[in-house]
């Protein structure tokens, strides 16, 4: 390899990245004109540069490197598998055992209402298979009216057209005459943004927040006729939105509400599956039992891409007996190297007792870290769930007084992060993060220290930009 393409310096690979390069959700001119970072190696939970800076990864790659970077038994079992069985499809009455093994393995880590798995070769395939699969469902029951999918703004649920669809981003709908037919969006539990519109909610509290929140599914539901809705979706806690955190409300509420109109339940687990928020899947955490589950990035650590769907016996049995040829697959559904990893990843998670650590350990002790960050001056709301964690940049602490929108605080703040070594995403005005599972007390402490310095460094800058005033 090293004939075929000798070492190159920064500046070199700057200049074929913004060459040829067309980056996801990026603007390409602004990023050519300024350069790429170059992420040459990691190890654990660091990343380093061409120009040798360590940074730490607090946001797991993007939502998905959960056992951290360099783990043998992932890479074994991947190259074991390319040589053994590069690929082989799963169209043709034929199957590969590490598709078989990870179907079973996933029938046993899900919840009781799930046994069969479909796989995908990311998150947004898999919810364009829930789209298809819900619907196929109401045709075989004999009501091909509900064709109807309710969703929340901010949701992400991956950038296909009915991910996109179902997603609730404005930017992302502005752009290719998005959502598709039947998709409808309601508003997201976040009470922060709830009480910004409505001065008068001030005085309401989370629970209650949580029953009203929950209730906008039902209004809708009423809205358009329950005999045209055919599922919700949401994620259990919303990432890419900026890690907003449900009242312990909202999710039980949904779920009568869904039982009680007979509509199927949706779980995005794309992000909270497999331990994130310290349960294995994020729907028990947050106590909801969905009929379908969408995963993708922790399935494999982010080693290689897969996604898929979790079936609930209610859907899978009326496919299985009713349903005949369901016409959907991917080349790459059931993929053996994607599948083996997976594989790898799930027995070494449940061997190093992650997600326990999660909910008795490191989730905790992020929280209570998180906790002590809601006196600093710049931070107003402070959440977490598991090892996601989101902090509100605010104008005014006490006051909540949210900066305006020409006063990009989240990108300024991100900026000092980066040039510190501390990889910490923005949305909008919310720094989130989202470490590996493997993360320890120790890395945390460590974390806090960059996130309290990058806010003190943020807070000295807004100030000289005449934004506090
Ligand atoms: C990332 C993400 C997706 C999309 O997954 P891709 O693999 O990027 O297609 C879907 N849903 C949620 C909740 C996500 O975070």
């Amino acid at each position: 390899m090293d004939a075929l393409l000798p070492p190159r310096g920064t500046a070199q690979w700057q200049a074929a990245d913004a060459a040829h390069f067309l980056h996801p959700f990026t603007d390409f001119g602004a990023l050519a004109a300024q350069g790429s970072r170059i992420i040459t190696r990691a190890e654990q939970l660091y990343l380093w540069d061409s120009e040798g800076q360590r940074l730490f990864d607090a946001m797991s790659g993007l939502w998905c490197v959960n056992v951290g970077y360099g783990q043998q038994a992932l890479i074994d079992a991947a190259t074991r598998q390319l040589q053994q069985l590069p690929f082989y499809n799963a169209f043709f009455q034929t199957a590969t055992p590490p598709a078989i093994e990870l179907a079973e393995l996933l029938a046993e880590l899900t919840p009781p209402q799930f046994r069969h798995a479909f796989f995908t070769g990311s998150g947004s395939e898999g919810n364009d298979t829930v789209v298809r699969m819900v619907r196929r469902y109401w045709d075989l029951q004999g009501q091909p009216d509900r064709r109807i999918l309710i969703s929340r703004n901010n949701a992400y649920h991956g950038s296909t057209m009915a991910g996109a669809s179902l997603g609730g981003m404005k930017s992302m709908h502005a752009q290719g005459g998005l959502p598709i037919p039947g998709i409808v969006h309601i508003d997201q539990p976040y009470l922060a943004a709830y009480r910004r519109q409505r001065p008068a909610a001030a005085g309401l509290d989370e629970e209650e927040f949580g029953l009203i929140a929950a209730r906008w599914l039902e209004k809708k539901v009423l809205e358009l006729g329950p005999h045209r809705v055919a599922a919700f979706i949401g994620e259990p806690v919303q990432g890419a939105g900026g890690v907003i955190v449900p009242p312990a409300s909202y999710w039980p509420e949904i779920q009568r509400i869904c039982d009680r109109y007979d509509i199927l339940l949706v779980s995005d687990e794309v992000i909270t599956g497999f331990g994130r928020t310290g349960h294995w899947f994020g729907c028990e955490t947050q106590g909801f039992r969905p009929d379908l589950m969408t995963f993708a990035k922790g399935v494999t650590s982010g080693y290689i891409p897969l996604g898929g769907v979790m079936v609930g016996e209610r859907v899978a049995r009326t496919l299985i007996e009713l349903g005949g040829e369901f016409e959907h697959g991917y080349t790459y559904s059931g993929h053996p190297v994607a599948c083996a990893v997976a594989v790898a990843n799930l027995q070494l998670i449940r061997e190093q007792r992650l997600v326990e650590r999660v909910h008795d350990d490191v989730g905790p002790y992020l929280a209570e870290q998180f906790a002590t960050l809601a006196g600093h001056p710049l931070v107003g709301d402070v959440q977490t769930s598991g090892l996601m964690g989101a902090l509100l940049l605010v104008r005014e602490a006490a006051g909540q007084s949210p900066f305006r929108p020409d006063q990009p605080v989240g990108m300024v703040c991100r900026g000092h992060c980066f040039a510190q070594g501390l990889i910490m995403r923005a949305v909008g005005d919310r720094m989130i993060v989202a470490p590996p599972l493997i993360i320890s007390r120790a890395q945390i402490d460590e974390m806090m220290a960059l996130i309290r310095h990058c806010l003190d460094l943020t807070l000295a800058d807004v100030h000289s930009r005449g934004w506090l005033a």
